[in-house]
């Protein structure tokens, strides 16, 4: 496939009969096992072969193949996922790493009793497991070979293992067998030598899933395997198997496949299908996979069937779009927009709209921190922005332009806290919501230069226009930044991820004095609970030392960083709202709202969730 352009000689299903000449696995699953006897046709040469053995399912010519579409075959559908299943390392896409270090491991003759395959779903772990057991028992075209990280195919061994029917392979599923018997049953059997083939082997996927009592009764035999028995084990959850298994075990962590891979995979998949599909498409399919190849080639299959009902039989960015819906990066984007703008309403309606698609919180949550980390990355490669879409590479590059770099990161932050509250949340739904919420009024964002230009464009316009705007926004600020110090290290609390104990110290305190190691500080009698264990504790962990902090009762002290940006605020609002342009301004929009973007960041401006604590 796409991947292996560099071998291509081993690899025969590669030309291009290969889509005609199935192999008798999928044969059989498909019932024609009778039509095709029990020939398998992957190292015949192609086009003739093929032709000959099977002749209703030959396809025409490969151009014209291409020109009329998949619906001209007669073949028996077959899902996607399984007629691409890789028969060779070769045709394992992404795991590149792992497939060197168990050729090497081949060579020298120095394999493990046992393997771990880990990784998400779909990544090929039981692929691989079938394809070790290939390589373990592959014994060449003539018979005599030993061996090898490029199994023959053609071989007895090789066969009936693609064909699952290998009588000294077994495949298990510990999801449906997770008892202590089951494994037992195992473990009598391993003692009897391998049937046909050099090594018995044992194929448990979902291992995860066994019983503590079916572990120790497997490890018995991982401790002392007969020479001729290997174990391969799949497992998405590795974190969940016990240490004395793991340590039995050649570990291999099968990585989800980026998104160029599988787009690439995909592409070659319906050249070689004869399908018509837009790179946007595919690509969208491949993000939408999330690593996943299997999870992909089912999406790709339905984009194909709803091609077909299509009169032009294409596969289209927007068809593919409409049918995800799910992965609907517009939509995502959308509410990523309204949570920028600060439109809470059409938030709350757009994750509604989301939820009722069947998106869960959690997937929501992480297309919402994709697109903050793509901001960045955009902001970084000088506003170019990588996207499936004309759209969205023009939305990602217009917020990379607008927010600022500390902003994207601000944003980051709380959104990977969102997510992780989500994650853990009862009702991740409802999280869901609180989580943006929070963001959209942390990071109220308003567009300072769109502001601007309307402005000044109704400044033109209205008769009473003036000269002399600066003025306008930038007074003094009213009181109390004579504690530069103060405001600088709850800054710096805040950078170092202490956003809520920050906040706290924002809201509350009221410093009296400060000095090196030593906080004094007053509280508005509004404030009920105890903090100062809180603000001690904070201090102790940015700074490294003890502070002697002492809460003066009574209330004294400057103002409240928060108290002194409402001041600030409502000084400058007043400034502002006396100024021409901004009566021009409510003049022609009489709903509008008095937005600021003052010296404070947006992130500073509005603490909505400790205002009122
Ligand atoms: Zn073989």
């Amino acid at each position: 496939m796409g991947d292996s352009p560099d071998n291509p000689d081993s690899l025969p299903w590669e030309s291009e009969a290969e889509e005609a000449a199935p192999s008798a696995a999928e044969l059989e699953a498909a019932g024609q096992n009778s039509m095709f006897g029990d020939a398998v046709t992957d190292t015949a040469p192609p086009a003739e072969v093929a032709a000959a053995a099977a002749p209703v399912a030959a396809p025409a010519p490969a151009e014209t193949r291409a020109a009329t579409p998949a619906t001209t075959a007669q073949q028996p559908y077959r899902v996607l996922a399984r007629k691409y299943r890789p028969q060779t390392f070769a045709e394992l896409i992404g795991q590149d790493a792992m497939v060197r270090t168990l050729a090497n491991a081949i060579a020298r003759d120095r394999l493990a009793h046992a393997f771990l395959m880990t990784g998400v779903r779909g990544v090929g772990k039981t692929s691989t497991a079938r394809l070790i057991a290939k390589a373990l028992n592959c014994i060449g075209p003539d018979g005599q070979g030993g061996p090898t990280i490029s199994p023959c195919g053609e071989c007895e061994p090789c066969r009936a293992i693609a064909e699952g029917r290998h009588i000294d392979v077994i495949e298990m599923d510990a999801a449906s067998h997770t008892g202590v018997d089951d494994v037992r049953e195992i473990i009598e059997a391993v003692r009897y030598a391998a049937v046909s083939a050099r090594y018995k082997i044992y194929i448990i996927d979902e291992v995860h899933m066994l019983s503590r009592n079916a572990f120790n009764a497997l490890l018995k035999t991982l401790e002392e395997p007969p020479a001729h028995v290997k174990f391969l084990f799949a497992t998405t959850e590795v974190e969940k198997l016990p240490v004395t298994v793991l340590s039995r075990t050649q570990r291999f962590d099968l990585r989800r496949i980026p998104v160029e891979l599988l787009q690439s995979h995909f592409a070659e998949i319906c050249r070689k299908e004869g399908v018509e599909a837009d790179e946007e498409a595919l690509h969208i399919i491949a993000g939408a996979a999330e690593g996943s190849v299997r999870d992909g080639l089912s999406i790709l299959d339905q984009a194909i069937a709803h091609a077909d009902l299509d009169t032009e039989g294409k596969v289209s960015a927007e068809r593919v779009r409409d049918m995800l819906g799910l992965a609907d990066k517009s939509a995502q984007r959308r509410l990523f927009g309204h949570m920028l703008e600060g439109d809470g309403a059409a938030l709350l309606t757009a994750i509604n709209e989301q939820y009722a698609l069947g998106v869960e919180p959690l997937a929501l949550m992480r297309a919402q921190m994709d697109l903050a980390h793509r901001i960045a990355l955009a902001q970084v490669s000088g506003g170019d922005a990588e996207g499936a879409s004309q759209d969205e590479r023009e939305a990602l590059g217009e917020w990379a332009t607008r927010l600022d770099v500390g902003q994207v990161h601000r944003l980051w932050q709380l959104l990977l806290k969102g997510h992780e509250e989500v994650r853990l949340a009862p009702d991740p739904l409802v999280s869901l919501r609180m989580a943006l919420l929070r963001v959209l009024h942390a990071g109220q964002m308003p567009d300072p230069g769109k502001l601007a230009k309307k402005l000044e464009t109704l400044a033109e316009r209205a008769p009473t226009s003036s000269s002399n705007p600066s003025s306008a926004s930038k007074q003094t600020a009213p009181s109390a930044e004579a504690r530069p110090d103060w405001r600088a290290l709850v800054e710096a609390i805040d950078a170092s991820g202490m956003m809520q104990e920050a906040n706290v110290l924002r809201l509350q305190v009221r410093v009296v004095e400060l000095g090196d190691g030593m906080l004094r500080y007053g509280r508005d009698a509004k404030f009920g609970d105890e903090i100062l264990p809180i603000v001690k504790d904070t201090l102790f962990r940015h700074t490294g030392k003890r502070w002697d902090v002492e809460e003066v009762p009574g209330g004294e002290g400057a103002p409240s960083l928060v108290e002194q940006e409402i001041a600030q605020r409502d000084a400058d609002a007043a400034a502002l709202r006396a100024h021409p342009l901004v009566k021009a301004a409510f003049e022609a929009f009489p709903d509008a709202e008095l937005i600021e973007d003052g010296a404070a960041p947006p992130s500073r401006r509005e603490i909505p969730w400790s205002r009122n604590a």
